[in-house]
């Protein structure tokens, strides 16, 4: 950016000899590229860089402050401070003797844009510094000024995100209590009809069960994806021995799907270590992991589980010989509410990957995703072991365990 118009400089020097050095310097520059208004106190300098707009109608304020640090009423650093806390806007130069370099770098590292030693100006000089401090001073107010949008476009994203995670959050719970009733009414009415009901109603309480328990799942999916999408959730490690961990889930899934049409083989190898991990994070990958094999699975299939140790890092594969995911399916596995075309009749909501993978980033870890369509499914998570490793802690395994 060029200066188009006559550049104003206010010149605060108290010594006459000095003062009189720059006006030679400067009547040897052209006329109207510059005006030049001159005080002798710091004092005189703030008044009057406040006021000149209003002294002279139509005049802008000053373009370039060139500041003496030695004034009657203030001296070295302290000059430029005073200055700046008035007029923190200013375009300031600090002019010094040949014996002050070191002040004028300071000076600089306080906020003038640059420094003039008196004996050493030449008018070319003069105009190169101050046209410099003001584009420079251009340049930082545009960079502030872009740095205060990100920061606010941040802080409005932040508070939208915080909004729809509150809102989904208070949403998902207003639905839980209803669906609570509707359970346990189903429950007992049930206990109060006679044992054998008509094959119609017994087909109606089936359904009505089955739509219920579909819902309270995805309520359950959706409050905890506003959980992982909210930007504050947090690692909060414990040591887990993965080894009890996954024969727990796999129990626990076993029983909560009634599910006697899979196996489940857990199979590890190498020397098992506790790990240093979020054991919530870790059992929302885990389960959603084998619930989409087991109910992506033929009957009678067998899901492998299994866990390899390495040097610094644990590796949680669960394989599965179900209908696969095309490569079209691939590319969008974690993306909310996204389903494959061959998975359509088969209930869910495509939420379960978005959070794994969420947990999954969280732990610092990786997912890895292998199919092909009617052969099966590999989903393969490496995890950091981040232990605080200790001789007690570390057993050798290796065996292979079937839980039905
Ligand atoms: P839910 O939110 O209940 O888990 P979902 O199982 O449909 O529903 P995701 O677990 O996110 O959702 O899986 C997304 C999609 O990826 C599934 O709908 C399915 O098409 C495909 N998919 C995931 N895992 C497997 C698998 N092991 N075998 C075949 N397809 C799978
Ligand atoms: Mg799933």
């Amino acid at each position: 950016m060029t200066q188009s118009h006559a550049i104003n400089i206010l010149l605060v020097e108290d010594n006459p000899a000095d003062a009189s050095l720059f006006r030679r310097v400067f009547w040897r520059l052209e006329q109207d590229t510059w005006k030049l208004v001159e005080v002798q106190t710091l004092e005189d300098a703030i008044d009057t860089y406040c006021n000149y707009s209003n002294l002279v109608p139509g005049q802008r304020t000053f373009d370039v402050v060139l500041l003496d640090l030695g004034l009657p009423d203030a001296t070295g650093l302290d000059t430029l401070k005073q200055f700046r806390m008035a007029l923190p806007n200013a375009v300031v130069i600090v002019l010094t003797g040949l014996d002050d370099e070191t002040i004028a770098l300071q000076a600089v590292g306080e906020g003038a844009q640059d420094y003039l030693v008196k004996d050493q100006v030449t008018p070319q000089w003069l105009l190169r510094t101050i046209r410099f401090a003001i584009e420079r001073n251009n340049l930082l107010s545009q960079l502030k000024y872009s740095e205060e949008c990100t920061r606010n476009s941040l802080e409005r994203e932040q508070e939208l995100n915080h909004l729809k995670s509150s809102f989904v959050a208070m949403v998902s719970h207003e639905f839980r209590n209803p669906l609570g009733v509707i359970r346990n009414g189903m429950e007992i009415v049930r206990q109060l009809l006679p044992d054998t009901l008509e094959n119609n109603v017994e087909k109606w309480f089936n359904q009505i069960e089955s739509a219920t328990e579909q819902l309270v799942y995805l309520v359950n999916d959706v409050l905890l994806l506003s959980q992982v999408q909210a930007t504050s959730l947090r690692c909060n490690p414990a040591v887990v021995d993965l080894e009890d961990f996954c024969s727990e889930i796999i129990e626990t899934i076993s029983q909560s799907l009634d599910d006697r049409l899979h196996s489940i083989w857990f199979d590890i190898t190498g020397d098992s270590v506790s790990v240093f991990t979020d054991p919530n994070l870790l059992w929302h990958i885990c389960t959603n992991l084998l619930s989409n094999a087991i109910k992506y699975s033929p009957q009678g299939g067998v899901i492998q589980l299994g866990l390899t140790y390495q040097a610094d890092q644990v590796i949680l594969r669960v394989k599965d010989p179900g209908i696969g995911i095309s490569e079209e399916t691939q590319r969008h596995l974690f993306e909310s509410f996204y389903r494959g075309s061959n998975a359509k009749g088969i209930t869910g909501t495509g939420l379960g990957l978005v959070i794994v993978k969420r947990c999954v980033d969280v732990l610092q870890g990786n997912i890895e995703i292998t199919s092909a369509l009617n052969v099966g499914t590999t989903v393969t998570i490496t995890l950091p072991l981040n232990q605080p490793s200790s001789a007690s802690e570390r057993h050798q395994v290796s065996e292979t365990r079937e839980v039905p």
